[in-house]
């Protein structure tokens, strides 16, 4: 799938539609995780920008089990959009491999039994998939799709450190290295494919406009991300949340979120780096205007793809267009 002269990107949502028959949505969960960045395994601070209700929807600040979780959001999204033919479970709040393997087991199977859910999505960071993890992702993923999201945010170590992530770049090739060498195993998942059931795919999380942050570093993450051959890219725009060690800096004008029109440039720039076969979940980060401090674009999430494609036609190019990598899957 390529992208559409219309589009000028591939769509995750197109590709998931491929490979499942059906619309399918994701459905998030909060299932109880922490993350080594802030259970004192690396740091207790967390990420200096990370304010987990700033990304979290309220309806799970307020724990409860998966099952009642899921069904809840299955009914929500089946009078919302009643065209919907299937769910992934998408847990997502901190890091959603960091627990022994076996109440990781336990989350997921009880996930994948609610009826309407047909897969899962796990989002985590790139240094919390040791093998037992990836072995489990892999048995899972031999009977059912397992689309995986590693936090990347930036190909470079040093915004990584300014950033306290905990994690530099190379953690994030290592486990993509070892996950993609699990799924391609004699007897291993394979990717997601229409008409079989499982596959492991493998996404990456990144963020634009980071303090420090040009062009040139954006295409050294897309170029990055290119040669690790993932399957899909989530994009986020820096953003400054309330009571975060980010939130000092901005007041203090040392950390100051992209405009519009500079995010839809290194948007552009990211796009045209990484190969048209990479499915784009999402080009920026929808917010609770409430929970954050800046920026405050005052637009939606089709206008913000709509400066974006405009960027991409008023240069002539798409996604792919100064790619380095091919990618072969
Ligand atoms: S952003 Fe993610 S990895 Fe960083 S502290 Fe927050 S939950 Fe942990």
């Amino acid at each position: 799938m390529t992208p559409s002269s219309d589009a000028r990107f591939t769509p995750f949502r197109e590709r998931i539609h491929a490979i499942f028959g059906m619309p399918v949505h994701k459905v998030t969960l909060e299932a109880g995780f922490t993350c080594p960045n802030r259970d004192g395994t690396l740091a207790q601070g967390g990420c200096s920008y990370c304010n987990v209700a700033s990304f979290s929807p309220p309806t799970l600040r307020a724990r409860r089990p998966v099952t009642e979780q899921l069904r809840a959001g299955i009914a929500r999204k089946r009078r919302a959009r009643p065209g919907v033919g299937g769910f992934l479970a998408y847990f997502q709040p901190f890091s959603n491999t960091y627990a022994p393997v076996e109440r990781l087991r336990a989350l997921y199977e009880e996930a994948l039994a609610v009826e309407g859910v047909v897969g899962l999505a796990i989002g985590t960071r790139p240094d919390c998939v040791p093998e037992p993890v990836v072995a489990l992702l892999a048995e899972i993923a031999a009977r059912t799709a397992v689309f995986l999201e590693l936090g990347l945010e930036t190909a470079s170590d040093a915004t990584l450190a300014r950033l306290d992530r905990g994690h530099d770049a190379a953690a994030f090739v290592d486990a993509i290295e070892r996950l993609d060498a699990a799924r391609r195993a004699p007897g291993g998942p394979g990717t997601p494919e229409p008409g079989r059931p499982g596959g492991l795919a493998l996404g990456a999380h990144v963020i634009l406009g980071l303090p420090g942050e040009g062009a040139t570093e954006v295409r050294a993450t897309a170029d990055l991300l290119a040669a690790g051959g993932v399957d899909s890219v989530k994009v986020h725009h820096f953003y400054v949340a309330p009571r975060t060690r980010l939130a000092d800096a901005w007041r203090r004008g040392e950390a100051t979120p992209p405009t519009l029109e500079a995010f839809a440039r290194l948007a552009a720039d990211l796009l045209e780096r990484l190969p048209a076969p990479v499915a784009i979940e999402r080009l920026w980060g929808e917010l609770d205007a409430r929970r954050v401090l800046a920026p405050h674009w005052r637009v939606g999430p089709d206008q913000v793809r709509a400066r974006i494609v405009a960027e991409l036609r008023r240069r002539g190019s798409r996604q792919g267009s100064r790619a380095l990598t091919e990618v072969t899957s």
